[in-house]
């Protein structure tokens, strides 16, 4: 099976009918520049020598997984093992690519780095990474998720970031990356266009994704040493499709492990106020790139929603569209209310507050766990820490 993977993207940058540059000329000239840059590093000693190095001395790689007992005790079920993303340097996968994405600005000589955020855990990790390579930053972040997510927007100042609020539009992620997006137009040149996920124009899913992958590389191997055969299922949140992608590479030509992706429901699959573009979506085009889209019969991005501001976007990475097609990977959904009663749980019976991004895919693990039999595992990417979440949480419940 490996082989109808390993050559992802092509040379167009497309996953399938999914991906690929739905730019400008000027900008694909710019894009393929970047595209030859990274190409031409990633498999330097250098890069990779310096990336290794500052994942282990900087974030703290490799990662632990933990056997969460407790959690599988109350289940009854399958036994839940987390990759502990959450214990990353700023608190969530993110880092990963951020420092990837900062080098080989450097490495290109921009001057600037720019880039949305939806939850602040990007601008953060992009912020943390500027500040350790030396490049000046700039983050646009809705005026509504700046409201909710007050610790990490008080840390990107802190962190010497120029943050710039958006006002237009629902106020959230899109609208963010909107705006980012037309400040980078000003000067493609010199500037570098850091995107949050496994989305945007070629080569950004690609190269988000192999920075990633160092999640799914790690666990594969920490797994094997730990239970001596591979998880039954993997699973992850998906909003942008950053830490699934990470998680899933090494396992997809791994036909024993079931794949599984979450996507936030909301408020509800039957009504507007949700984010589940796999499951609902349909096919377009949508910030520079080929997706499921949550659109409407014109084609417009339509206003999504998550209690977790960062899974609240209309688009999905190309490669999770492809593998949706192709069934490698299952998407579900699940909604706010199992979220949180998912965040409470894990943070009461094993001590780890989640993010409510994670928590969607502890809440499906959690769902599935008590039909399986004791001797199945199940691998959650637990993709950040709650401490950004506790405030809003401990408010929504009363506690
Ligand atoms: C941003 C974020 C996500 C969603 O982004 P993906 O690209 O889908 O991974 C999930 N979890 C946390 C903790 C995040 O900060």
């Amino acid at each position: 099976m490996s082989q109808e993977f390993l050559p992802m993207p092509d040379e167009n940058g497309y996953f399938g009918e999914y991906g690929g540059q739905i730019i400008p000329p000027e900008l694909k000239a710019i894009m393929d520049d970047i595209n030859d840059a990274y190409e031409s590093i990633r498999d330097t000693d250098a890069y990779k020598d310096e990336l290794n190095d500052l994942f282990i001395h900087y974030v703290g790689r490799p990662s632990p997984i933990f056997h969460a007992k407790r959690l599988s005790d109350k289940i009854g079920g399958a036994q839940i093992f987390l990759k502990r993303e959450d214990l990353n340097h700023t608190g969530a996968h993110k880092i990963n690519h951020c420092l990837g994405e900062a080098l080989l600005a450097k490495h290109m000589g921009k001057t600037k780095v720019l880039a949305e955020t939806g939850a602040g855990q990007h601008g953060v990790a992009l912020a943390t990474a500027c500040a350790l390579a030396g490049i000046e930053c700039e983050i646009h972040m809705g005026e509504v998720d700046i409201e909710k997510e007050h610790p990490n927007v008080t840390k990107m100042k802190i962190l010497g970031c120029t943050l710039v609020p958006v006002s237009r539009g629902t106020r959230t992620l899109k609208d963010a990356v909107d705006s980012a997006f037309e400040e980078y137009l000003k000067d493609p040149v010199n500037f570098f266009y850091a995107i949050g996920s496994v989305v945007g124009p070629h080569p950004f899913p690609k190269m988000v994704r192999d920075f990633q992958s160092i999640v799914g590389k790690e666990a594969r191997r920490q797994f094997m040493e730990m239970q001596g055969k591979l998880p039954d299922i993997a699973m992850a949140c998906v909003g942008g499709g950053s830490n699934a992608i990470g998680l899933f590479t090494p396992f997809i030509p791994d036909e024993s492990v079931e794949l599984i992706g979450v996507e936030p429901a909301g408020k509800g699959l039957d009504t507007p106020d949700n984010a589940a573009t796999l499951t609902l979506g349909s096919k377009g085009a949508l910030h520079g790139f080929e997706c499921y889209n949550l659109q409407d019969d014109d084609g417009n991005p339509l206003p999504v929603y998550s209690i977790a501001s960062g899974l609240d976007y209309p688009g999905v990475g190309p490669q999770h569209c492809y593998l949706k097609d192709i069934k490698r990977v299952q998407y579900v959904a699940v909604d706010d209310k199992e979220c949180l009663d998912a965040f409470m749980v894990l943070s009461r019976t094993e001590g780890i507050i989640p993010a409510l991004e994670s928590a969607h895919a502890v809440a499906y693990a959690m769902k599935i766990a008590g039909n399986m039999p004791p001797d199945k595992n199940i691998l959650i990417n637990l993709s950040g820490r709650g401490d950004k979440d506790a405030d809003f949480v401990a408010e929504k419940l009363s506690l």
